[in-house]
């Protein structure tokens, strides 16, 4: 999508922390990270956010995207503490960027509360 900055950072027209890569997805170190492991996990694909790839995405990036979170988690080696998945998605959900993206965050015990 030309005026999505995901999108942009895929194609590498700006520079970002790459950690992974597949056929189907990219990940980066988020710009401000809340943790010392805060990674980005995104199609290649533009989706707007989980409701757009639920309604029009396929089976093989679903599957894709999971299994880039778990070797973003192994690499970053957060797998065996812990972590968290978090999809923001619209208005009410603090979505800033709208192309789909699940952050990978860990490092630290984040706690039991989801709302901070
Ligand atoms: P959202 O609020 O949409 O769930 O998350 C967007 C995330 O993208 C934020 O955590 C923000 O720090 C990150 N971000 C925004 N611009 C850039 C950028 O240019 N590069 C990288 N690596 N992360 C970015
Ligand atoms: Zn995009």
């Amino acid at each position: 999508m030309a005026d999505c900055l995901f999108c942009k950072i895929i194609a590498g027209e700006i520079p970002s922390e790459k950690v992974y890569e597949d056929d189907l997805v990219y990940a980066m170190k988020d710009i401000h990270p809340v943790a010392s492991t805060h990674v980005l996990v995104l199609p290649k694909k533009h989706y707007e956010n989980v409701l757009d790839f639920a309604r029009n995405g396929d089976a093989a990036t679903a599957l894709a995207l999971n299994k880039a979170i778990a070797a973003v988690a192994e690499a970053a080696g957060v797998a065996e503490k812990g972590f968290r998945v978090v999809a923001n998605c619209g208005e009410h959900g603090g979505q800033t960027v709208p192309h789909l993206h699940y952050h990978v965050i860990g490092g630290r015990n984040l706690g039991e509360k989801m709302v901070f």
